[in-house]
């Protein structure tokens, strides 16, 4: 269990903190902008830079005072820093207390076929496993990522962040993995704290940190475009401009909220679709709109939509089967279907900007 407690740290021009977090036997993904204070987080964990208050303990060991050897937390930094004299074996061999264990890591990690190699001819993701067996030859009580897969080519980083995802789940130690990449925080972490100015912002698990954001600021930087400014009108109702929702949950009557809708959550349906019993009643939250215009991101479109007469400017995502079939083109006529549950309200007060 890794506990941090009131840790603050000044810079001219950055507070850290305070930081408060207990990370057990699971991963902590550490998810914020550049310059939020992520690697100082590690820093002062693993002993590098020493808080102006505040304390660090790792299974009920008070760390301050100690040496970096002593308290027993690994770092693996984002471009391995790997000794460039020695070869891949003996980079390992350097924290590791036998063969068999450099053995045993190299299996692991798939880097057998590479050891006998140094630093400088190993490809990026071949590096970084070294440079994770070297920590992990150590035997550490934590594991400490700083952002180890932002310098590898996207295939690369997915296939690692799969094989991380189980090796994490065998270690049985404290994880914290920092990054700036909203997938692999979702994809690793059991919890990801949302770090902004030195502070966390929300902690929680993935899909309560992306459904309910608590800030509009951890709304935007987990994707969700779609915020608005709207008023409950009880009875599990909102309006947004023109525009009445239902949520799934009642809402206290006049109050002001933050609207999310994340783009994921709501889709795009047939303009002429129909209520599926052909009943007159309209569908809940169907609203009609015409395309605005759509961006080809790969593997998805992402579709502009000015819905309910222009009041509400929607941000929606569509795989390409359904892009296809709804035959989406800017002016065309479009309806949303935006499900009870998708709609997220954020109290306006505690919104932040
Ligand atoms: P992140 O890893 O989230 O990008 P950092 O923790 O590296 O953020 O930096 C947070 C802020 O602290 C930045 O504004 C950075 O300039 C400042 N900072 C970090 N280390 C030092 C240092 N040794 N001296 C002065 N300022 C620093
Ligand atoms: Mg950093």
């Amino acid at each position: 269990m890794l506990e941090l407690d009131g840790l603050t740290k000044t810079y001219a021009g950055f507070e850290f903190g305070p930081v408060d977090a207990t990370v057990g036997d699971e991963v902590l993904a550490v998810l914020g902008p550049s310059g939020s204070g992520k690697t100082t987080l590690l820093s002062v964990i693993a002993g590098i830079v020493a808080p102006d208050s505040g304390s660090v303990s790792l299974n009920g060991r008070a760390l301050s005072g100690r040496s970096l050897e002593d308290r027993r937390t690994g770092l693996v930094f984002q471009d391995g820093a790997l000794f460039p004299h020695l070869t891949a074996h003996e980079n390992i061999g350097y924290a590791a207390t036998s063969d068999d264990r450099i053995d045993e890591l190299a299996t692991l990690l798939e880097i057998r076929d590479v050891l006998d190699r140094r630093p400088a001819t190993l490809s990026g993701g071949e590096k970084q496993r070294v440079a994770l067996a070297r920590t992990l030859a150590a035997d550490p009580d934590a594991l400490l990522l700083d952002e180890p897969l932002s310098s590898l080519d996207a295939p690369i980083r997915r296939r690692l962040r799969s094989e991380l995802h189980a090796l994490f789940d065998s270690l049985d130690i404290p994880v914290v993995y920092v990054t700036h990449d909203q997938r692999t925080a979702t994809a690793l972490g059991d919890r990801i704290a949302i770090f902004r100015n030195g502070t966390i912002e929300q902690i929680g698990p993935p899909s309560t940190v992306l459904r309910e954001p608590e800030t509009r600021f951890v709304a935007t930087f987990t994707g969700n475009e779609n915020l608005f400014e709207g008023v409950a009108t009880g009875d599990a109702t909102v309006r947004v401009g023109d525009v009445e929702l239902r949520t799934s949950e009642p809402v206290p009557a006049e109050s002001a909220v933050t609207v999310c809708l994340h783009p994921s959550r709501i889709r795009l349906c047939d303009p002429s679709a129909r209520p599926a019993d052909g009943s007159a009643v309209p569908p809940t939250n169907v609203i009609r709109g015409t395309v605005d215009d759509w961006l080809n991101e790969g593997t998805e479109y992402r579709v502009h939509v000015n819905a309910a007469e222009t009041s509400l400017a929607l941000v929606t995502t569509a795989r390409p089967p359904a892009f296809d079939r709804l035959a989406i083109d800017a002016g065309a006529p479009i309806q949303v279907a935006i499900p009870p549950q998708a709609v997220h309200l954020i109290p306006t007060a505690e919104a932040g900007f």
